[in-house]
């Protein structure tokens, strides 16, 4: 049968203290699944895959004990948690060996597992890659609206093509997740890579709903962290900005230079005290901003070139051992 007209399904779930919603999550994705495989746009041995990444609650008892009860519901745990991006890679590297493709969703539930269908359809017209776009961010904060608004046009501006209001709700073919397999990068922003792997693409639009239950993982500190992480791992422009500035900079002092051996020629000098203290203190900050800057990229090549595997996996429930084994 072709793969594309009734695909095997993988829905990719990373949780991170997510006991509060899993059920009800569970619940809703199998209805969806049930819903599509019984019109028949999916195969019937489509299946979730909850990541429990590193939870200190008891969300892998609840996969583990669902397991027991459906095989539909898989688990994989990882040893520790590795944050969200990687906990997600780690779903996908393991669906992607059994299924055609990945619907990749947070656990809860404030994307909108309705769009599912879309997600499908659009893949069997022959997208290797789906974005889900939120229409509406009614339910965040104007603070959470105005930073990521801030944020997209701040990446697009660095030369990252990010998709408008797509977070990491998306479906990936399995073509899509072999080439994806292909970076080894340990700095990951997902959604700033998928775009460059340069598939078929389209967009899904879907409403954003606040959480069903718990709370957010992604408080102020950890947005801001992987905010920067995501420019600065795509993207060189900071070292360019620095560059530019350390140019005008150099420009300017050139000119004050010249002004000043002018004013000495005429033997109108001015102690000039405070002026020295200035520009002490801003070349000062300057060149301390610059070594932050390239500090971080340092930083990073370093990480990358450790070539640290980046999660452990310390038991599954019903997910394929091939990865598990080759840990060994
Ligand atoms: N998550 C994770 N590891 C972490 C933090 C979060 O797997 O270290 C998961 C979390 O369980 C959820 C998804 O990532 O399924 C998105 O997190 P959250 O909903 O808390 O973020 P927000 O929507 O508030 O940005
Ligand atoms: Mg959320």
């Amino acid at each position: 049968m072709n793969h594309r007209t009734r695909p095997v399904l993988a829905v990719v779930v990373p949780c991170y203290n997510e006991e509060a919603v899993l059920p009800e999550t569970i619940r809703r994705i199998r209805q969806q699944l049930d819903r599509l495989s019984g019109q028949g746009s999916i195969a019937p041995n489509s299946y979730m895959l909850f990541v429990d990444d590193g939870s200190a609650d008891s969300t892998w008892p609840i996969i583990a004990a669902y397991h027991e009860r459906d095989a539909a519901v898989r688990g994989l745990k990882l040893a520790c948690n590795v944050g969200h991006q990687h906990a997600l890679l780690s779903g996908l590297m393991h669906a992607k060996d059994d299924a055609d493709c990945v619907i990749s969703i947070d656990a809860d539930l404030q994307d909108d597992v309705e769009a599912f269908g879309d997600f499908v359809e659009a893949y069997r017209q022959g997208s290797d890659i789906v974005y889900g776009v939120r229409a509406a961010r009614k339910e965040d904060t104007p603070f959470k609206r105005g930073t990521a608004v801030l944020f997209y046009r701040l990446m697009r501006r660095m030369g990252t093509p990010v998709i408008h209001n797509h977070a990491d709700y998306r479906l990936m073919s399995a073509k899509a997740l072999e080439q994806l397999a292909c970076y080894r990068e340990s700095n990951l922003f997902l959604r700033g890579l998928i775009p460059q792997l340069g598939l078929p693409s389209s967009i899904v639009t879907y409403d954003r709903h606040a959480r069903f239950a718990g709370e957010s993982k992604y408080p102020l500190r950890k947005m801001i962290s992987f905010a920067w992480n995501g420019i600065t791992s795509l993207s060189v422009a900071p070292i360019r900005l620095v560059m530019a500035a350390g140019l005008t900079v150099f420009a300017a002092g050139m000119l004050a230079g010249a002004y000043a051996l002018y004013s000495h020629g005429r033997g109108a000098a001015v102690p000039g005290w405070t002026s020295m203290m200035l520009t002490a203190w801003l070349l000062g900050g300057i060149q301390l901003i610059s070594l932050g800057i390239v500090g971080e990229y340092v930083g990073k090549v370093y990480k990358e070139t450790k070539r640290r595997p980046p999660y452990f996996i310390e038991a599954t429930a019903g997910a394929s051992q091939a990865e598990f084994h080759r840990q060994r």
